[in-house]
């Protein structure tokens, strides 16, 4: 509690710091600086003060990632890394202690979680931090010290969850858990504090739904078109969408093999490379290549391609895609994945993780050195990027204009609109389970499972699902209003390139920061 309250008093004194700028005098780098710091105070200061997750969601305690960055980051020789796990783990019967001081009503789906993945974290120190201990060069002395603090550990671990379960017994019986659902009010609060959007919650909800419509114009269009050429002997079903998602499966069973998933994706960077240079769509760095390899395997949650860039205080260091490769499935399985990541959705995904999406971005991004935005980047402007591109290549002819890649991506984009209306409605109008199966399945044409794994993080989660079709919107937005301004004289590169070069910025930042007004006073 006492260090709960010194982060806020922290934040409301900076707050009163900040308040003394003229903003308008501050050049675009810190200005953008600027905007980014105070809304992370007044995020610190809402956290802290009225949302009070640390008082009911139990998953907010868990010692096991940052002791797995120890162990598993070499920054140091491997005893050395050890000797401060040791010193650190001193503290975590303490920790856990605290923790459940703080618990008053959690949720339930946060105290299962929480449950699993504390859980978890047993095995990292019972397994891999004791293994790792035994093979060190750690004199005898210190492994026997090691073993007890290891014991204290799995206790401390074990007694939480043995509170937890209890808890979760009591709210169950008493009917006095939390509602998963924030609500409303907290909802509105929320969104403009995580997204830094400049629409509101229910504003950028409504945009959803109507986007929704649009593209399922779009998608019913391209369906009819394909229809003929795949289902020659059959009339189009009465209900279109029945029809798209007909279409769709039928042809995801083009796709790459198995054994050969990580290879096919090395091959298609330069192909996109050679497609952005040649159509100049914005600037590429040949000297930061991006290394394409199979996941390590520490890093194997589940599977899948993404990137991952060096920290901030490592620019230098490789940008890797890390590609999952799919040793580990059942033949079902790899099938099924597969058909998912068809030939058409795969190019899409390299395009959102790579060029020029994720990676492209973040190459620029550290071009504009701000210790501020390495740190305290914004979500929506880095995924929205990624979704933007997605459209923006495909427009610009990339895949000449094939209506199966067109009618992938609008599957994908699908995602992204629905993810945005499934948090709202989840929210703040209390959507069920089935309602929103119905809507992923038969309305995204998402898979069953696929399905259910969003309802389950949706109700862990709140505001972060809409981060993509923000940020995605308000970047096409932006553009389309520039261009309208700038009419004939309209260039997409520079466009693109000015727009990359405030770093991971809020985007309704970005296009203060680009506006005429802007650029006339700042000369
Ligand atoms: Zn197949
Ligand atoms: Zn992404």
């Amino acid at each position: 509690e006492e260090s709960r309250q010194k982060s806020i008093s922290f934040a409301k004194a900076s707050l009163t710091k900040l308040g003394q700028f003229d903003t308008s005098l501050l050049n675009a780098t810190n200005a953008s600086d600027y905007h980014i710091l105070k809304n992370r105070m007044e995020s610190m200061v809402w956290y802290g003060e009225t949302f009070k997750s640390h008082e009911w969601n139990p998953s907010n305690y868990n010692v096991a990632g940052v002791f797995g960055v120890i162990l598993n980051t070499d920054y140091k020789a491997k005893d050395e890394r050890l000797r401060t796990i040791f010193r650190r783990l001193e503290n975590v019967p303490a920790y856990y202690e605290a923790a459940k001081a703080t618990i008053t009503q959690p949720t339930i789906p946060h105290t299962e979680l929480a449950i699993s993945q504390n859980k978890g974290a047993l095995g990292l120190f019972e397994k891999s931090i004791a293994k790792a201990v035994t093979e060190s060069s750690l004199t005898d002395d210190e492994k026997k010290a090691f073993e007890g603090r290891l014991g204290e550990t799995s206790a401390a671990i074990n007694s939480y969850v043995s509170f937890l379960e209890g808890k979760l017994a009591e709210i169950k019986d008493n009917g006095t858990a939390r509602d998963f659902r924030i609500g409303e009010e907290l909802y509105n609060k929320k969104f403009p504090l995580d997204i830094f959007s400049g629409y509101s919650a229910k504003e950028l909800y409504e945009k959803a739904l109507a986007e929704k419509k649009r593209v399922h114009g779009e998608i019913i269009k391209i369906s009819q078109q394909l229809w003929p050429k795949y289902f020659k002997n059959e009339a189009f079903p009465e209900n279109a969408l029945v029809a798209t998602k007909k279409v769709i499966d039928h042809i995801s069973v083009k796709h790459v093999e198995r054994n050969k998933f990580v290879d096919s994706i090395r091959q298609q960077i330069p192909e996109l490379e050679a497609f952005v240079m040649e159509r100049g769509l914005l600037e590429m760095d040949p000297e930061k290549p991006l290394v394409v390899r199979e996941t390590p395997e520490y890093q194997r949650g589940f599977a899948g391609a993404s990137i991952n860039a060096p920290g901030p205080y490592d620019a230098k260091a490789n940008t890797y895609y890390n590609v999952t490769p799919l040793d580990n499935y059942s033949e079902e399985d790899a099938e099924s994945y597969l058909r998912e990541y068809n030939h058409w959705l795969l190019q899409i995904l390299n395009i959102h993780e790579a060029v020029p999406g994720h990676y492209t971005q973040l190459v620029h991004s550290n071009k504009s050195p701000s210790l501020v935005k390495a740190v305290f980047y914004n979500g929506a402007m880095i995924e929205g990027w990624a979704v933007y591109t997605e459209r923006m290549m495909l427009e610009e002819g990339y895949g000449d204009f094939e209506p199966e890649l067109w009618l992938m991506y609008y599957k994908w984009n699908l995602r992204v609109i629905i993810n945005a209306i499934l948090d709202y409605e989840l929210h703040v109008k209390g959507l069920t389970e089935e309602g929103a199966l119905d809507l992923m399945i038969n309305q995204g044409f998402q898979e069953k499972a696929e399905a259910q794994g969003k309802w389950r993080r949706a109700t862990l989660s709140q505001v972060q699902l809409t981060s993509y079709f923000t940020g995605y919107s308000e970047i096409y937005e932006l553009r389309e209003k520039l261009k309208g301004k700038a009419g004939d004289k309209f260039n997409l590169a520079n466009f693109h390139n000015h727009f990359l070069s405030f770093g991971s910025s809020p985007v309704p930042i970005i296009g203060e920061l680009m506006s005429d007004e802007y650029l006339n006073n700042h000369k």
